[in-house]
């Protein structure tokens, strides 16, 4: 171990300088990968001086997601307090199901889950989990909310038509996890966004009402706390007055800006949170920790231990649920997500964590300035949002991003919305200063010509 310790620091070191001298990785066309990249496996074993070598072209050739020119994805970056973290627990490799062979990672994982429901409202019987990705916390909500409309379900399969709302600006996981919860995707009610992409109310009320004269039951609500493509966030308070008249979970996917609860500026985004039956949010988007770390929390941990609990003796031999967290999570062993958040939370505090994702939003005002003091540029997004959404000079946002990322300029991604097709920048590198937003744009230009 300690000599590949050593080669670890090398490589990383490697990396690092790699990031600033060529940070958007030179592409390699997949019809020619596996010629230009000795990535095949042989029956022969490899000698040490060629494994290191061919690890640095791995390297070399591995889009570079912490450097200055990643804009790409809800991600990017690199907390180096929260690396530590996760490369402390891949040499822990501790599996969180039980006490026994977690002992204090799991008071770790606990301490996050329990400011996390403190901080939004919920009260002494609210509980969460670390689950493997946002995806799949959407889908614990789901279930929970199955389960909570009719226990009978988990035993003798779905036979009503249940119905779920979430707006047409949601992320696509939610029609997906219909499917795995057994009610089907075409029981997704796509709701009515304004021009901001945050969820008509009247019309998520009217979709109810319909459904239910024709004698199905809604049961399950998605509210977004930053859309995936305009960073929009739902209206909870007013969401959460329907849920509450119709008798319906409220769940709020705040995957990518539910971390807007630790900023004193921001959390009114939220307003209504503690209103939700559940919450989660991806501490690997706006917190910059190493993917994945996505928590999620509900109101009554009753919810959890009916959906997700098992018994197994050949698993629970020691101590009390509370501290068995396999009986609260989705699958069995499971890696240790809690580390990497509680080591960059214990650095900076949680008034840390609120400059991380004001910076954020400071870095969106700056781009959205940028934009409107320049009529070449025209904007798609809005205030409150670190998604800023432009394009340039009319030039087709697949066209230009597509070119930026063929020739090691950008990697900056498009998205699309009522017909408009944008580029997408996303200011959630919180290492990113206002400079690097400015060369940004320059780039650009100077790319276009
Ligand atoms: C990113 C995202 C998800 C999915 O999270 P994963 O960790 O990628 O599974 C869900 N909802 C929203 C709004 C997101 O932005």
């Amino acid at each position: 171990m300690h000599n590949d310790l050593k080669l670890f620091n090398e490589l990383a070191e490697f990396l690092l300088s790699e990031e600033v001298s060529q940070p958007v990785a030179i592409p390699i066309d997949t019809k020619v990968l596996y010629e230009t990249i000795d990535i095949e496996l042989k029956d022969e074993p490899t000698i040490d001086e060629t494994f290191k070598s061919t690890l640095k072209d791995i390297i070399k050739s591995t889009p570079k997601t912490a450097s200055k020119a990643f804009f790409n994805q809800l991600f990017g970056g690199r907390m180096s307090r929260a690396t530590l973290g996760d490369l402390l627990a891949v040499m822990l490799n501790n599996s969180m199901y039980t006490y026994k062979v977690a002992g204090v990672q799991v008071g770790i994982e606990k301490v996050i889950l329990q400011h996390i429901c403190k901080r939004i409202g919920y009260g002494d019987d609210s509980d969460g989990t670390i689950a493997p990705g946002g995806s799949m916390c959407n889908y614990m909500a789901m279930l929970m909310a199955r389960d909570a409309f009719d226990n009978t379900i988990r035993n003798e399969g779905v036979s009503n038509k249940l119905i779920a709302y979430t707006s047409e600006t949601s992320h696509y996981s939610v029609t997906k996890n219909a499917s795995f919860i057994g009610i089907g995707r075409h029981q997704v009610r796509s709701v009515k966004t304004n021009a901001k992409g945050e969820m008509l109310v009247e019309d998520l009320k009217l979709q109810i009402e319909q459904d239910i004269e024709k004698g199905f039951q809604p049961f399950f609500v998605n509210a977004t706390a930053g859309t995936t493509v305009l960073g929009a966030f739902d209206n909870v308070e007013q969401i959460s007055k329907v849920c509450q008249a119709y008798n319906l979970w409220l769940h709020l996917d705040g995957a990518y800006c539910g971390s807007v609860i630790f900023s004193k500026k921001y959390k009114h985004l939220v307003n209504g949170i503690e209103l939700t039956d559940s919450f989660s949010l991806n501490a690997h988007k706006m917190l910059g920790t190493p993917l994945g770390c996505s928590i999620i929390v509900t109101r009554d941990k009753a919810n959890l231990y009916q959906s997700f609990s098992n018994e197994a003796d050949y698993l629970y031999q020691t101590n009390d649920d509370a501290f068995n967290l396999g009986k609260t999570s989705l699958q069995c062993g499971r890696r240790n997500d809690a580390l990497k958040l509680w080591t960059l939370w214990k650095s900076v505090g949680t008034n840390g964590l609120e400059q991380i994702v004001n910076h954020q939003f400071y870095l969106a005002d700056v781009a959205r300035d940028y934009i409107q003091s320049n009529s070449d540029y025209t904007l798609y997004s809005f205030d409150d949002s670190i998604s800023v959404c432009f394009n340039y000079k009319g030039i087709s946002a697949k066209t230009l991003c597509t070119n930026l990322y063929e020739h090691s300029k950008l990697m900056v991604g498009y998205g699309t919305y009522r017909n408009e097709t944008f580029v997408r920048l996303v200011t959630i590198n919180t290492q990113v200063e206002k400079n690097d937003i400015i060369s940004f744009f320059k780039t650009l230009e100077a790319f276009v010509g």
